[in-house]
């Protein structure tokens, strides 16, 4: 299974947990280390999770306003520990909107790591560090954006 199965995918069973701050708890999303999770209360974070393809995912939606970075990270859950497949992000202090994705077969991804730097890619791959997109991304608006990337808009009538 590759990531653009998972997003073409039937989503079911799709649950939109509600907004907190700060620490994202290992409950929440089972890494090995969540030292970068560990955000102040100045990080929004909300969870959403859906089953495809006999497999439970979970999307860590996480966005701080003054800092302009938002980002949705898509994970598997997996005995051997989660596996991270693909970060959505607008960060402006660099790049436009892009992907850190493991375009690999997902079972090859690392276990329980936020990044697994053997197989991520950035996508789309460009030169460009600068940002000329304008940060207007909203509680409102981080849950339509992360479900457009991963496809389960159609299914969640609760956007
Ligand atoms: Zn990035």
């Amino acid at each position: 299974m590759r990531i653009a199965e998972i997003i073409r995918a039937p989503k079911r069973n799709t649950e939109l947990h509600p907004w907190n701050t700060g620490k994202v708890p290992r409950s929440s999303f089972p890494l090995k280390s969540v030292s970068r999770l560990q955000a102040g209360n100045e990080w929004a974070w909300r969870l959403v999770e859906f089953d495809a393809l006999d497999r439970h995912f979970r999307v860590l939606i996480r966005l701080n306003v003054g800092k302009e970075y938002y980002q949705a990270i898509l994970g598997m859950d997996d005995p051997r520990g989660m596996l991270v497949i693909c970060h959505h992000e607008l960060h402006t202090s660099h790049r436009d909107w892009h992907c850190h994705v493991s375009p690999c077969e997902v079972s090859n991804i690392f276990p329980g790591v936020l990044r697994d730097n053997a197989s991520m890619r950035v996508w789309p791959r460009s030169e460009n560090s600068e940002c000329s997109t304008r940060f207007e991304i909203r509680q409102a608006d981080a849950v339509t954006l992360a479900a457009e990337r991963f496809g389960f808009t159609a299914q969640g009538g609760f956007i």
